[in-house]
C-alpha cells in the first residue's frame, strides 16, 4: 500500500464532503467487508462516511431449509456429505452439520469441487452429496465438475447446490421503503466472471453510483474516493470499473457459459429474508440426475423465519451487528447462533472480531 496515494486519496475524501451530510455506501461482497475491517479504512475516513455491508456472504445468505435438507438427506440416505468449511457450522431449524459430524456421521471439508470428482471415483459404494454454495463466482467451477461428472458418467455424486445470484437481491435492498444508500462498491470477482456491465442497472435504474472494485485496501480507498466524488457532484452517477486488471465489461466467456451449460435462473429462499425472484441457479434439466433434491427424496421445508436473529437486518443493510440483542452474548464466533457469525466474511464475525461497527 503506498502510503502517499492513500493520504492524497483521504485527503480528498475529506475535502469533498461535509460535516453535515451524511453518506451510505454499501460494499456488497464478504471480502471486501473482511478487508475494510482488517485494513482499518473506515477509521481514516470522515464518520460522516458510513460503509454498511451487504448480502455478499454465501454463508450467511444460505437458508435454513438448504441446512434441513442436507441433514434430511445425511440421516435418511446414509450419504457422504462433502462441504466447504464453514458451511457445516450454520444452524438450519434443527441444529447444524457439526453436530451430526460429533455423532459419527460422514462429513468431509473440501476445498475444491473438482476434488469430488475423484472422491465418488474412489468411493463407489457409497453416494456423496455436495453442499454447493456461493454466487456467480462459485458457479462456474460447480458447473465445470457436474459436467466432469457426467462425461465421467458417475453415479454417486450429487450435487444440494444454493447459488444466488447479485443482481435480484440488490434490486430488493433498493426497493426497501428504508433503502437509503448512496452508492455501491460491487464485487470485483462476481463482475471478473459476469462482467462490470452486469451492475450496470445500478446506474440505469437507480440513478446511483457504483464501483466495481479489487480487494486490496489501496482499490477499495480508490472506489470509495470515486463514489464520493460522484455522490457529491450534482452530474449524472455512472458504474465505473475500478478493476480493469482483472475485469472486463462483457466478463470471461467461458465460465458464462459453463453457468448457462448447467444452471437454470430460478426463483431462490435467502436466509431470513425469504423468496427473491430470479435470484438462485438451480440445476437444469439436462444434469437433472445430479441434483440431490431430484435423487433424494425429502419432505418439503416451509419458510420459517428465526424471529431472534437480526441476521436479515444485517444482510440488507438495515442494521449493525451491535443493534442485534445478541451479538456477543449468545452469539459470538465459538458459538454462532446466526450465519453471519459463522464466516470470517461474515458482517457478525467481523464485527465481532475486529470490535467495529460494521
Ligand atoms: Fe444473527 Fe448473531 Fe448477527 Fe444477531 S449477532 S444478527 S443472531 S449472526
Amino acid at each position: 500500500m503506498d502510503k502517499k496515494i492513500i493520504k492524497r486519496l483521504i485527503d480528498e475524501i475529506n475535502f469533498m464532503t461535509t460535516q453535515t451530510q451524511e453518506i451510505k455506501i454499501m460494499e456488497v461482497c464478504g471480502t471486501h467487508t473482511k478487508n475494510i475491517a482488517m485494513s482499518g479504512i473506515k477509521s481514516l475516513l470522515p464518520p460522516n462516511i458510513k460503509l454498511i455491508s451487504g448480502p455478499g456472504c454465501p454463508v450467511c445468505v444460505s437458508e435454513e431449509s438448504y441446512i434441513d435438507n442436507a441433514i434430511e438427506i445425511l440421516r435418511k440416505y446414509n450419504v457422504i456429505i462433502a462441504s466447504f468449511g464453514d458451511m457445516i457450522r450454520v444452524s438450519g431449524t434443527n441444529g447444524n452439520l457439526l453436530d451430526e459430524k460429533a455423532k459419527g456421521e460422514d462429513i468431509r471439508i473440501i476445498y475444491s469441487p473438482l476434488e469430488l470428482i475423484e472422491m465418488a471415483e474412489q468411493i463407489k459404494n457409497k453416494n456423496i452429496v455436495f453442499l454447493g454454495v456461493g454466487f456467480e463466482t462459485t458457479a462456474p467451477v460447480i458447473a465445470l465438475t457436474i459436467k466432469k461428472a457426467a462425461e465421467r458418467k458417475i453415479n454417486n455424486l450429487f450435487f444440494l447446490t444454493s447459488l444466488k445470484l447479485m443482481p435480484p437481491i440488490l434490486h430488493y435492498i433498493m426497493g426497501q421503503t428504508i433503502n437509503n444508500i448512496d452508492g455501491f462498491i460491487c464485487p470485483g470477482h462476481v463482475a471478473s466472471v459476469t462482467g462490470s456491465e452486469y451492475f450496470r442497472f445500478i446506474e440505469e435504474e437507480y440513478y446511483l453510483p457504483a464501483a466495481v472494485c479489487g480487494f486490496e485496501a489501496e482499490d477499495i480507498l480508490i472506489g470509495i474516493h470515486n463514489l464520493v466524488k460522484q455522490i457529491t457532484q450534482k452530474e449524472n452517477k455512472k458504474l465505473n470499473n475500478l478493476y480493469t486488471r482483472c475485469v472486463k465489461s462483457n466478463g470471461n466467456p467461458i465460465a458464462k457459459k459453463l453457468i448457462n451449460e448447467v444452471f437454470k435462473v430460478s426463483d431462490g429462499e435467502w436466509r431470513g429474508i425469504g423468496i427473491v425472484k430470479g435470484s438462485s441457479l438451480n440445476i437444469n434439466e439436462n444434469y437433472k440426475k445430479y441434483d440431490a433434491l431430484n435423487a433424494f427424496k425429502i419432505e418439503n421445508k416451509s419458510f420459517k423465519i428465526n424471529t431472534n436473529c437480526q441476521c436479515k437486518e444485517v444482510l440488507l443493510g438495515n442494521k449493525i451487528p451491535k443493534e442485534c440483542n445478541l451479538f456477543g452474548k449468545i452469539c459470538n464466533p465459538f458459538k454462532p447462533y446466526g450465519p453471519c457469525m459463522v464466516s470470517s466474511e461474515g458482517t457478525c464475525f467481523i464485527a465481532y472480531r475486529y470490535k467495529e461497527e460494521v
